[in-house]
């Protein structure tokens, strides 16, 4: 066979692979897309776990009818346009690459109303079909529309899980995002089902609040505050007693500039702090918040972005150990605790 190029839907589809594994990655490009965009307020709604219908409705700053095209498009983006932006880069996203690939493998409906804009747009597209936009009624804001996921990639489909199984990594996804976020309000319902309520607050009572809704009220109950700040790293949060620990490590959300990943060098560094105090094949719980420039990170490193790379990792590393380990050595001097700010 001869060598041609790869249609815009193949290509995309084959990048849809690596960012849109499940309904809940779409479910996270979406929320990041609306906090992005500066929404106050998402609702998402779910029917069939996703897989019929997932619909993120934003209050943000909304898209203006002339690009509704080009957020369908790959490598399209309002949020970068050099290389060396991604050394600063302060939005979740910046790829231009999600819309495409979710609207590449589903039925998917955009619309979007400025705030300078009297009406809103709607664009729709289907597989790679795309419809030019047509007037809509939509509030100041953006809504997205994913139907029948996966329709046109069977073998993608048959990997998912029961309802009830992609829903729970649904629900999972937005209390983890909504940790960071507790000035954002979140709504999910699924099947018509109000499933969470998180309306947004300031100050820690609704962090607390938001903290409990991923993690229990029993971890709270049981965590360390930490609240630590050296040569321009800043971690706060709270780590588990080492008596709250647990079987699996299901309680561990770690967030680097509010964007949450797993990374190999934190889990090493929390590791070790705990090491002397928990016993093998235990896990700790924590829910930690690093802040730092965001020159000293890099971002780019896979497409669902769940990954980092520390500039200077070896540093980062010391500072998350001594301050974890301070935490828990603390804890077993008695000191008095103290909750954070
Ligand atoms: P990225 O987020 O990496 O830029 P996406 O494919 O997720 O790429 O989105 C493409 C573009 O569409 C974004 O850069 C943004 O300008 C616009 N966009 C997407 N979702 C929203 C939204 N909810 N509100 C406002 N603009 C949006
Ligand atoms: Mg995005």
């Amino acid at each position: 066979m001869r060598i041609h190029p790869l249609s815009t839907r193949v290509a995309n589809q084959i990048a849809a692979g690596e960012v849109v594994e499940r309904p809940a990655s779409v479910v996270k490009e979406l929320l990041e897309n609306s906090l992005d965009a500066g929404a106050r307020r998402v609702e998402v709604e779910v029917e069939g776990g996703g897989v019929r219908l997932i619909r993120v409705r934003d209050d943000g700053q909304g898209i203006h009818p002339d690009d509704l095209g080009l957020a369908l498009s790959r490598h399209a983006t309002s949020k970068i346009s050099e290389v060396d932006d991604l050394a600063h880069v302060a939005s979740l996203g910046f790829r231009g690459e999600a819309l495409a690939s979710i609207a590449s493998v589903s039925r998917l409906t955009l619309t979007s109303r400025t705030e300078a804009l009297p009406q809103g747009w709607r664009i729709e597209v289907e597989g790679s079909a795309e419809r030019p936009p047509a007037p809509a009624a939509h509030p100041r804001g953006t809504t997205v529309e994913v139907r029948d996921l996966f329709f046109n990639t069977p073998a993608r489909r048959k990997f998912l899980r029961t309802e009830k199984t992609e829903f729970g990594h649904i629900e999972e996804l937005v209390r983890r995002l909504a940790l960071a976020r507790p000035d954002v309000t979140f709504n999910l319902s699924h099947n018509q089902r109000r499933v969470l309520e998180l309306g947004a607050a300031s100050g820690s009572v609704e962090r607390d609040r938001r903290v409990a809704a991923a993690c229990g009220q029993a971890f709270l109950e049981h965590a360390l505050p930490v609240a630590v700040e050296a040569a321009g790293l800043h971690l706060d949060g709270w780590v588990a007693e080492p008596a709250f620990s647990r079987s699996q490590a299901d309680l561990q959300y770690f967030f680097v500039n509010g964007r949450m990943v797993r990374d190999k060098l934190v889990g090493h560094a929390v590791r070790q702090a705990y090491k002397d105090v928990l016993y093998g094949g235990r896990h700790p719980a924590f829910v930690l918040f690093l802040t730092l420039d965001p020159e000293r990170v890099d971002v780019n490193v896979h497409p669902t972005k769940h990954e980092v790379r520390f500039r200077d990792g070896r540093s980062v590393h010391d500072f998350l150990f001594r301050a974890l380990h301070e935490a828990l050595a603390g804890a077993r001097a008695g000191r008095p605790e103290h909750q954070p700010a």
